[in-house]
């Protein structure tokens, strides 16, 4: 069973008197282990369909459905707790805590989800042990090469353990090497525990070595087809 499913999903935007449809009748489906790379030109609608399948941003039309269960009769607060629990995002830009170390920015997450602060450490040090920066725990954003930023902003988004990991260009600020040094650790995580992935990357390299690559045609999610 898909672990995330849209359906038609439809969102459109008003500007200046006229309607942009972005998403026009958008399928989608992720099992759970699967990494599915998502492959568009700037302004396709990558952010309005990772904001939708994440739940910040409802759809005006279609559903979204997290482990079968249809997204759209949720009310506001229960939309954000199941985003809290069910979903992980990584950004381009890692949004760390800058005054608190990376084991602590691991830790936060869980601790607001009710989890003891002994529990949230054990589980932010093996994270972070996963992701192979454990030396670095202690060490606060400044003091991290973009390529461990990155990785920490990866255990801080599994922390919660989500069914879903949607990332947004995680690897665009970082050279090749680094990307792919990142990209590694972050495909070890999701084939090790199950989770559903979704990422909006340009790097065709990393692309390919995702199960499959989607692109946006008129709204549409499509299978891509390399030239
Ligand atoms: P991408 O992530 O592929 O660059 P976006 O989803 O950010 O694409 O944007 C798709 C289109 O929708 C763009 O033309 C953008 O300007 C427009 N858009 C995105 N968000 C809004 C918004 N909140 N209000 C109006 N237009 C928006
Ligand atoms: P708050 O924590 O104040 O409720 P938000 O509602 O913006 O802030 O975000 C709640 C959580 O959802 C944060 O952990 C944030 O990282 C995450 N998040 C942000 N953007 C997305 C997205 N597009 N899809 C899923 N989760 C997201």
């Amino acid at each position: 069973d898909p672990v995330l499913k849209l359906e038609a999903v439809e969102r459109a935007y008003e500007e200046a008197g006229h309607t942009l449809e972005v998403l026009r009748g958008a399928d989608l489906s992720l099992k759970p282990g699967e990494m599915v790379a998502l492959v568009a030109p700037s302004g396709a609608g990558k952010s309005t369909l990772l904001h939708t399948a994440g739940l910040l941003e409802r759809p005006d039309g279609g559903e979204v459905y997290l482990s079968g269960q249809p997204c759209g009769s949720l009310s506001d607060r229960e939309r954000t707790a199941r985003r809290r629990n069910d979903i992980g995002y990584v950004y381009q830009f890692h949004h760390l805590l800058p005054e608190f170390s990376a084991l602590e920015n691991v830790m936060i997450p869980q601790m607001i989800r009710g989890l003891a602060r002994r529990e949230a450490e054990t589980r932010a040090r093996e994270l972070l042990d996963y992701m192979r920066i454990g030396p670095r725990a202690a060490h606060r954003p400044a003091e991290l090469s973009g390529g461990e930023q990155q990785r920490v902003a990866i255990a801080r988004a599994v922390a919660n353990a989500p069914l879903v990991l949607l990332a947004d260009e995680p690897t665009g600020n970082l050279d090749p090497e680094t990307s792919s040094y990142v990209f590694e650790a972050l495909e070890a995580l999701v084939r090790q525990s199950g989770l559903a992935a979704l990422f909006a990357t340009h790097n065709h390299t990393l692309a390919r070595r995702m199960d499959r690559i989607v692109t946006m045609d008129e709204g549409r999610l499509v299978p891509f087809a390399a030239a």
